[in-house]
This record gives structure tokens, C-alpha cells and sequence, in this order.
């Protein structure tokens, strides 16, 4: 199965901000319906214009910020796995075979908040589906020789994630930037805990019913849906599943960070030198702009349009990658700015570190320009058209990851509303509360030699 890594989920996740309000302040102008069951599970349709096909989603509320227990990081990912592995009434293999004979290539992805299981398939085909997914989610049932083969092809995922560059650095940035919240481990786990998950097979279980449960669990179907009989089938099959004794586990909150940061990786092989500026912010919400302006500022500053993209990618050379991702997450997490070293660039961390910091500097100083501002906001609405609505399952994974956030459809467009609220002055005011140096975490990721 997929596994999202930081990079990933930060710019999937980032991406509303490729969106302006349109002038009635909504993004989602599809017919759509929500309805939650009395046990608890959300159910959110949509109504799209892609005759007889349908992009489901099952997101789960639990990633692997929910993983407090010692020993046992990476769990929310290889549950993931494991749910693929087999029911009371059908083996891991009938259970694949099954959405192959339905037309229907399904998968999943973890993240540090959420997991997400999802496909496309006919219209016809989607009662089959959501029967078979409720079995999975009521019934889930695998032997320990299934765990142990399961854990093998975990260990094979981290080994491989390992080996990237990338990965090591995300690994580094999340232990040194968070001392006790979850996110300090990658959604992966430490791979201690990964060797051990062959011993595993009586922890899974109280981890299944504490997260695996109706009211953590939304239904997301975009496409050509029928609102009363897809409802239906859903209560037929989903209605009588209870929750459990089990309540999830409380989460540790990050104290607050007082003074800057910094760390290296080392690596024994040639790599390109990497730089990671993060700066702690505060957990997505719709409820005041910073999220918003947050996202803006990503983009504003350090998208391919920016002037410092113009100087150090474009003119002088020194960096062949910039990445730039606003904070959405479900607790107080991270903005971050990555560069990778082009060979022109090697031996310029220091430089590169202080552009960045001048850069970020100069919209705690001062408003940055209001034209400016404005051509950022609306490149963001042409963006957003694209990657959100061009198809129904984009459209279902956005539902599925902000309705993870807040539990209603409705945060779609007060995203966008809050988008249209910011102005100069907040952008001004945002920086200057988050992107401080008490708050800044940079990580350096260098190898043998230059490249
Ligand atoms: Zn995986």
C-alpha cells in the first residue's frame, strides 16, 4: 500500500490554498448531501458529473499521531496493511479477487492523521463494494502467520523508504522539531518497533477497536451517486456496527518551543546537500484566517513564481528544488521550506539559510504588496479548479482529508471564505505571530561529497 510521506501530505494537503473564493465565498457548488448514522459513522455524497463511475473514500480518523504507546510507532500504517488481510467470512485473497471482479482497483495511504481507504468503481458495482469494505471494517480477521508475513512487507517498505534521502531528513526534522507529540516519529514508526511487529499479534487487536470505530469512520462518495439508495445500502451494511469499549488514547501536547532549532544528517554516500527550514504553527482550523495566510505566505514567497526561486533556482543555480508547504494538520504542527543543493550550490548553506530568513523577515517587517497578494490569491483558484475538481476521485481524497479536520462538508468553503478574508495586514500580522526564530527548526541533510 501507499505510504504518505511528510513532503506528501503537507502538499497534498496545502493544495487548498491553490484556490481563491469565488465571489459567493463557496468552492462546492456540486449537489451534496451528509448525514451521519445514529452509530456515529459521517457519510458525505456528492453529486458529479461522471456517468456510471464512483470514487469512494473511507477515511479513518487515526494516524500516527494517535501512536502514544512505547514500542509501538508505525502502527496506524501497518494496521493499513493489515486490513487487506482477510475477514471472518473471506480470505486476504477472495477479499482482493473480489474488487478485481468488480472492476475496482483499491488501495490506501497512512498519514500522521489520518488513514484512508479508497478505489473507484461502476455505479453498480459500488452496494458490492461498500459491503464488502463494512466487512472488512466489523469483521476483520487474519491468522499471526498472515501478521508475521504482513510485518516482513512492512520491514521491506521501511528499508526501501530508508534509502531516500528525503525520508531521512523528514526523520531528523520531525525528532527535533517535537519533543512529545507523535509527530516526532514519521508515519513509518522507528524501525525498532517495525522489527518487533512479528511479536504483535495480540496488540493489534486493541488498537483495531480503539480507532476502528463508527464514530471515527467517514464515507466519502463523489460521482454517480444516488443519495437515497446509496444511503440505504449504507445502512444496511455499516448501520448496526457499534462502538466499542475501547476509547482512543489521549495525545500529548507539544510544549510550547522557545528558542531555534538545528540538526544534521550525515550520510556515508554521495548525496545532494538538503535544507529544511520549518517553523511551528498552529493546528488547521477554519475558524480565524492563520491557516489561510499561512498557505498564502508558502506560496507568495517561495513558489516557482517567487523572487527567491528567481535568484537561487533560476539565476545563480545554486538549488535545482524548492518546496514550500503551508501547516495543515490536525494538531499544532509545521511549515516548512525545502531546498535541495544544485552542484552549483554546494558549500552555500549558509547563504541559502540566510535568504530564506531575509526573506521571511521582510513580511514580519513589513504589509507585503497588495497587487501582489491578490495575483497570488487568484492563482490559487486556478490551481484549486484543477486539482480538486478534475475528477471525482481528487474530489473525494480533498472530503475525505478536510473533513478529517472538521467534521463537515462545509469546511470546503469556509476554507475558501477565509482565503478571500486575507489581506496585507493579516499576512503581515500571521508572520510576525508564527514565523519567528523561537519557533524555527533547520535541518541539514549532506553526504561524502558535493553530489
Ligand atoms: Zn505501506
Amino acid at each position: 500500500m501507499l505510504k504518505t510521506t511528510l513532503t506528501v501530505v503537507l502538499s497534498l494537503l496545502a493544495s487548498f490554498a491553490h484556490a481563491a473564493a469565488t465571489p459567493s465565498g463557496e468552492i462546492l457548488t456540486l449537489p451534496h448531501k451528509e448525514v451521519t448514522l445514529t452509530n456515529g459513522v459521517r457519510v458525505f455524497m456528492v453529486k458529479y458529473p461522471s456517468p456510471h463511475v464512483v470514487a469512494y473514500e473511507l477515511p479513518v480518523h487515526v494516524g500516527s499521531r494517535n501512536e502514544v504507546e512505547e514500542g509501538k510507532t508505525g502502527f496506524a500504517h501497518f494496521f493499513e496493511h493489515l486490513m487487506f488481510r482477510g475477514t471472518k467470512h473471506l480470505s486476504g485473497k477472495a477479499f482482493g479477487d473480489l474488487y478485481t471482479k468488480l472492476g475496482c482497483e483499491n488501495n490506501a495511504w497512512t498519514s500522521y492523521d489520518m488513514t484512508n481507504y479508497h478505489g473507484v468503481v461502476a455505479s453498480d458495482n459500488l452496494a458490492k463494494i461498500l459491503e464488502a469494505e463494512a466487512d472488512r471494517f466489523i469483521n476483520l480477521e487474519f491468522s499471526e502467520k498472515v501478521l508475521r508475513d504482513e510485518a516482513g512487507a512492512v520491514l521491506g517498505e521501511y528499508n526501501k523508504d530508508v534509502a531516500q534521502p528525503e525520508f531521512l531528513l523528514e526523520e531528523k526534522l520531525m525528532a527535533t522539531a517535537f519533543e512529545k507529540h507523535p509527530y516526532s516519529h514519521t508515519t513509518m514508526g522507528y524501525k525498532d518497533d517495525v522489527l518487533k511487529y512479528t511479536e504483535r499479534y495480540k496488540d493489534v487487536w486493541p488498537f483495531f477497536r480503539r480507532y476502528y470505530r463508527p464514530s471515527n469512520v467517514s464515507i466519502v462518495l463523489v460521482g454517480d451517486v444516488d443519495f437515497a439508495k446509496n444511503l440505504k445500502d449504507i445502512e444496511t451494511y455499516f448501520g448496526a456496527w457499534k462502538d466499542p469499549e475501547l476509547a482512543p488514547s489521549a495525545i500529548p501536547v507539544e510544549p510550547e518551543q522557545t528558542s531555534a532549532r538545528e540538526a544534521q544528517v550525515k550520510l556515508d554516500k554521495p548525496t545532494q546537500t538538503r535544507i529544511t527550514v520549518a517553523y511551528k504553527v498552529p493546528a488547521f482550523t477554519t475558524k480565524n484566517t492563520d491557516v489561510a495566510a499561512l498557505d498564502l505566505l508558502a506560496e507568495m514567497l517561495f513558489s516557482v513564481t517567487s523572487d527567491f526561486q528567481k535568484e537561487f533556482r533560476f539565476e545563480k543555480k545554486w538549488l535545482d528544488s524548492v518546496s514550500a508547504s503551508g501547516n495543515e494538520s490536525v494538531d499544532p504542527g509545521i511549515w516548512t521550506i525545502g531546498l535541495r543543493l544544485s552542484e552549483a550550490g554546494e558549500g552555500k548553506n549558509a547563504e541559502l539559510i540566510a535568504a530564506v530568513e531575509r526573506v521571511i523577515a521582510s513580511v514580519r517587517d513589513k504589509q507585503p504588496d497588495a497587487e501582489r497578494l491578490a495575483a497570488t490569491k487568484k492563482r490559487f483558484r486556478n490551481a484549486a479548479i484543477t486539482s480538486w475538481f478534475g475528477a471525482p476521485d481528487s474530489l473525494a481524497d480533498r472530503i475525505a482529508i478536510y473533513t478529517n479536520f472538521e467534521h463537515d462538508v462545509g469546511v470546503l468553503n469556509r476554507m475558501f471564505e477565509r482565503l478571500g478574508e486575507v489581506g496585507p495586514g493579516t499576512i503581515n500580522e500571521v508572520a510576525k505571530r508564527y514565523l519567528t526564530d523561537a519557533r524555527k527548526t533547520t535541518v541539514t541533510l549532506s553526504g561524502t561529497r558535493g553530489i
